[in-house]
């Protein structure tokens, strides 16, 4: 199956995942394999590929993405010592699932690429 096809399962209910917020827009879930203690992946529910189909349209559901994804970090008492949110994009940017989605990362000293 298009792997895609995963997240919108997890949206849906359809798979098992530790879902932690959901409203319309958004999902917000464990990720099954942590590279940090603290490591939640936010999803659009209508799907979007990459970071390269963002567009003046669905800007409003990345805005909302961020907004939940600082919610979670506060919620997870990450905020104050700080957290890495990232999007992989494609190959190059180590993106494996073709749905677009943000980590948020926390809980230890996380390595900085630059
Ligand atoms: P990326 O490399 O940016 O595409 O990240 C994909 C992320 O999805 C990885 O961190 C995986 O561990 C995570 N992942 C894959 N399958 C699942 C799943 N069924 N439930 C939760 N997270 C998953």
């Amino acid at each position: 199956m298009n792997n895609h096809l995963i997240f919108q399962k997890i949206i849906k209910r359809e798979i098992s995942s530790n879902i932690l917020y959901q409203d319309q827009i958004v999902t917000a879930f464990e990720d099954i394999n942590p590279k940090a203690p603290i490591h939640i992946l936010i999803v659009p529910n209508d799907f979007i590929k990459t970071a390269n189909d963002i567009n003046q349209k669905n800007q409003n559901i990345i805005a909302h993405m961020f907004c939940i994804a600082i919610k979670m970090a506060k919620e997870k008492k990450i905020s104050k010592d700080g957290y890495k949110i990232i999007i992989n994009c494609n190959k190059n940017g180590g993106q494996e699932i073709n749905y677009l989605h943000m980590h948020l990362l926390g809980g230890i000293k996380l390595k900085t690429l630059y």
